[in-house]
């Protein structure tokens, strides 16, 4: 039984808690987020970020480790023996985020992203380790990419969703979970939500990628891994179901992905 302070049991399946945002606040965030969430998992996007994520881990706090596409060209082979490093701490529970991202693709071009992007799904097979991508605006090669390595994979994320039907079938058919963040709330956000109905019930997620996508109610504001309540709201309402039962399925569902069980971290190479 939960010992929070409401009966829903919900997770942060992506935050970036170490992020300059919480500098003056982070342990009262955090603080916050547990006394309402089951747990949350601090996301890296470059080296420095991976490591301040780990060095955050503690009770109810995991983290990924991993490069963004904004940073695909510091994927080399020392930054990889790095995270392959990370990933031994039992606090690790995925590699990520990792992924395409062509909405500013000028600083970094497809071509580095996508040897960035492989070089980290390779190392995650090699670790038997759950992946988390990062898509934006490049649908179609994350998945002629993903094609050559979902199989070999222990499983992985399609956070902050943004793509369409045709990428919530092909994560159905790779076995990923797809994760929804703040932007399902937005009254816009008609596609997404679409996209949310789609997704079958075992494979849904619900994150906040705080700082940034505060859901509809505190939107514009700085967002925090408590905030998550606002989105699984959302989603319980797309898919019918209560927000307790939304929360259970989709803690359950991340505790079977990341492995995380009464708090301790399972390796199935162990
Ligand atoms: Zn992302
Ligand atoms: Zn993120």
């Amino acid at each position: 039984m939960s010992s929070k302070t409401n009966d829903v049991r919900l997770t942060d399946t992506h935050c970036h808690l170490q992020a300059k945002a919480f500098d003056e606040d982070r342990e009262t965030v955090r603080d916050q987020a547990l006394e309402s969430l089951e747990w949350i998992v601090v996301i890296g996007d470059d080296m420095e970020s991976s490591q301040a994520g780990l060095d955050l881990t503690g009770p109810g706090v995991y983290a990924a480790v991993g490069i963004h596409p904004y940073h695909a060209a510091h994927v080399t082979p020392e930054a990889l023996g790095a995270l392959e490093g990370m990933a031994g701490s039992p606090h690790v529970v995925a590699l990520g985020e990792m992924g395409l991202d062509y909405f500013k693709y000028n600083d970094t071009p497809p071509d580095v992203q996508a040897e960035g992007f492989r070089r980290q799904l390779e190392l995650a097979v090699k670790l038997d380790l759950p992946v988390v991508i990062h898509n934006r605006e490049s649908q179609d090669d994350i998945i002629s990419i993903l094609d050559d390595y979902a199989d070999q994979l222990p499983g992985g994320i399609m956070h902050c969703f943004s793509g369409d039907i045709n990428l919530v079938e092909r994560c159905v058919k790779w076995g990923f979970h797809v994760s929804f963040a703040g932007n399902v709330t937005f009254p816009k956000a008609g596609a997404l939500r679409e996209a949310a109905a789609a997704t079958p019930v075992e494979l849904l997620l619900v994150e906040t990628d705080s700082p940034y996508l505060a859901p509809q109610p505190k939107r514009g504001k700085r967002c925090e891994p408590a905030y998550v309540c606002y989105t699984a709201e959302t989603l319980a309402e797309v898919k019918g179901v209560s927000v307790e039962e939304l929360g259970e399925r989709t803690t359950a569902n991340a505790e079977q992905l990341f492995r995380v069980n009464n708090g301790v971290v399972r390796r199935n190479k162990e």
